[in-house]
């Protein structure tokens, strides 16, 4: 048994895959998510950004990019969520817990290492003891809101209820040879460390708009934290929202191919405008780096915060890192480490701060997209040859 320790970010901010490996250090799980919060927002202070959070735990760092200077602009939010699926103890005779997450239960059908953390005795609230232990099986729930999943347990050390646990799936660690970067919860560390990362760039170029990452609570467990927030109307309403995933690969959506402008979901399809935004930053990157990478694509994979946000009324665009092992399951029906690829993570970082830029130079939608336009400003010589060999329809008694 051993104390898990905040430790401070001493990498490079404006490095997303640095800032991942860190994040992926500590666990995380639905409504477990103080450490990514800790080492968020011990972030943020470190780089002088605006920390704020609300009556459900969502955090909220701030770019003051446009309004300190008396600018009003429409604000730039990137939105990830903290947790990951993970699991919950409910009771200790005998051990039982709760899957909080969306795996199949065969998963489960050989032992899985799981690494659980139970409230230490202590006055700090984050105190926990790291105890070792496995799923040893998992069965059907029905009626529990946050799980459909049971599962039995076994520990070499006394647990409480409330105290949950993670897959044990080794240490974060990069494939050099591959680019491939494994760590149990890129699903959604990923997004939060670009997000971060994101920021820390921005605010070292000054980019000229109010930017704000959005870190989310139990997104795994049925987006609660962003359900709670769009019902509080929490965001300006003139936000565009950009919704960031780690989101199970796809044809079209692949590892290493670079990150994705995603169109849509499992259950939505998401607004033309935060895709033009996005298409316009991907534009303006490629015509400086022909090396570049970005993928676009419809992730059907899951539902992620961009739906929440869409349905709420919120303009909404949506990007992503492929995803290997999606929540932790391999391909051989185990349950392992989550990877994704190291130069995704970066060019995400990339895309997301042209954005910024695209959008602090005033970019509308469709007047600026240049797509929508090419529709729109067909040459007179097009439309005129049109005219001219269109065959009339006369009616024969005029
Ligand atoms: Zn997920």
């Amino acid at each position: 048994m051993s104390r898990v320790h905040p430790e401070a970010f001493t990498g490079t901010p404006t490095d997303a895959v640095e800032i991942l490996a860190w994040l992926g250090a500590v666990p995380t799980a639905p409504y477990h998510e103080d450490r990514i919060v800790d080492r968020v927002v011990g972030f943020a202070i470190g780089l002088g950004l605006e920390v704020s959070d609300d009556a459900d735990g969502n955090v909220f760092v701030w770019y003051r990019g446009a309004s300190s200077l008396g600018h009003a602009k429409r604000p730039l939010i990137v939105s990830a969520h903290m947790d990951h699926p993970a699991l919950e103890v409910v009771s200790t005779e005998p051990l039982v817990g709760h899957l909080l997450g969306s795996i199949r239960p065969e998963s489960f059908s050989t032992p899985v290492p799981v690494r659980f953390f139970t409230p230490d005795g202590s006055d700090d609230p984050r105190g926990v003891l790291e105890v070792a232990g496995c799923v040893l099986g998992a069965f059907q729930l029905e009626g529990v809101a946050d799980a459909r999943v049971g599962l039995h347990l076994a520990a070499a050390g006394t647990l409480v209820p409330g105290a949950f646990g993670v897959f044990d799936t080794g240490p974060v660690a990069l494939d050099a040879e591959t680019g491939l970067l494994y760590l149990t919860a890129a699903d959604d560390l990923a997004g939060c460390a670009i997000t971060l990362a994101w920021l820390a760039r921005s605010a070292a170029a000054g980019v000229g708009l109010d930017l704000c990452g959005a870190f989310t609570r139990a997104e795994e467990v049925g987006l609660v934290g962003v359900a709670a927030l769009v019902r509080r109307r929490g965001l300006p309403d003139d936000a565009l929202v950009i919704s960031i995933e780690a989101s199970k690969s796809l044809p079209g959506a692949e590892l290493g191919m670079g990150p994705v402008i995603r169109v849509g979901d499992a259950a939505t399809t998401f607004h033309p405008e935060g895709d033009a935004v996005l298409r316009a930053a991907r534009d303006r990157i490629r015509g400086r780096d022909a090396g570049y990478r970005v993928q676009r694509q419809l992730m059907s994979g899951g539902v992620c915060e961009a739906t929440a946000y869409v349905v709420a009324g919120y303009t909404t665009g949506a990007v992503c890192v492929p995803l290997g092992n999606y929540h932790n399951q391999t391909p051989d029906g185990g349950i392992g480490a989550e990877y994704v690829h190291i130069d995704d993570v970066d060019m995400c970082a990339t895309l997301l701060v042209e954005a910024g830029v695209v959008m602090s130079e005033g970019f509308k939608w469709p007047d600026d997209d240049r797509t929508s336009r090419r529709i729109a400003d067909r040459p007179d010589v097009q439309l005129q040859r049109l005219r001219n060999s269109g065959v009339q329809i006369t009616s024969s008694e005029s």
